[in-house]
């Protein structure tokens, strides 16, 4: 690998890879001084995915989130959507262990203490609404909207009690325009309470018309992915 290497590069080795879903690839990556990865603040990273296994390929920068991380032990996890095709996508279906890729980071944001949450987003979005769920407050509020192809995409959370979790189905047409409409509900309703936290993330043109809605709220509303970018 020939590129100038960004903050906090880390050379990783997979150890295992398992699929989650069918449509998301858990990658299990190995590494030395893993420690500066394993906060809350930030929960992304920027993965350098090697195209071809020559021993100077072609190497593609894409984000994702640590799904969980044991800096101690070693390791961390990363679910992939795997979609079409595209170097993240590839390199997830592809990756056995013993496959080497570079990490750099951590990058990105957290949440902010809140009493209500309000999370949602699309399978790109579900391994950091998984994490998020995890370290929520035990006493927090909330709610969330995650759109999905298929039933058989979702996965358990490990939510707050009063956290309540809906599933849409994109396979079924009558679901799909229901997740836009039932967050624009809820948004309205959220941006109602006091000390609360809302959280979206997924493919641009369904994330961008939140922003101006959300200004001066607390919140984050991140483009995770831009349908038609080859
Ligand atoms: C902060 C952050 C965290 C992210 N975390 C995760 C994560 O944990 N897991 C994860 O899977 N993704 C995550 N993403 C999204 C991921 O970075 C994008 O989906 C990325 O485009 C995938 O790269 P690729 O090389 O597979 O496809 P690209 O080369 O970027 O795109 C190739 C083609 O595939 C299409 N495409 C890209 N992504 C998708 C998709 N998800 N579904 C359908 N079509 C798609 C594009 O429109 C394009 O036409 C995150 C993004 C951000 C900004």
């Amino acid at each position: 690998m020939t590129e100038r290497k960004p903050r906090g590069f880390r050379l990783v080795t997979v150890q295992a890879s398992n699929r989650l879903t069918p449509s998301m690839q858990r990658l299990r990556f190995t590494g030395r001084d893993l420690h500066h990865f394993a906060t809350d603040e930030n929960l992304h990273v920027r993965l350098h995915l090697p195209l071809t296994t020559d021993s100077d390929p072609e190497v593609q920068t894409r984000y994702y989130t640590i799904r969980s991380i044991d800096a101690e032990a070693g390791w961390f996890d990363v679910d992939f959507v795997l979609h079409e095709d595209g170097p993240g996508s590839n390199f997830a279906r592809r990756a056995a262990p013993g496959t080497v890729c570079g990490v750099s980071g951590p990058c990105g944001l957290g949440i902010k203490p809140a009493r209500h949450y309000l999370l949602a987003g699309d399978e790109t979005a579900l391994p950091a609404i998984a994490r998020i769920a995890e370290i929520m407050p035990r006493h927090a509020r909330g709610r969330i909207l995650l759109e999905i192809q298929a039933p058989e995409d979702s996965i358990s959370l490990d939510t707050p009690q009063d956290v309540d979790v809906h599933w849409f189905y994109r396979h079924a047409a009558a679901q799909a325009p229901e997740f836009l409409r039932k967050l624009s509900t809820e948004v309205a309703a959220f941006k109602t309470l006091q000390d609360r936290f809302i959280w979206i993330a997924g493919e641009h043109t369904a994330v961008m018309p939140f922003r101006p809605p959300l200004r001066g709220i607390p919140s984050l509303c991140v483009p995770y992915w831009r349908r038609g970018d080859d």
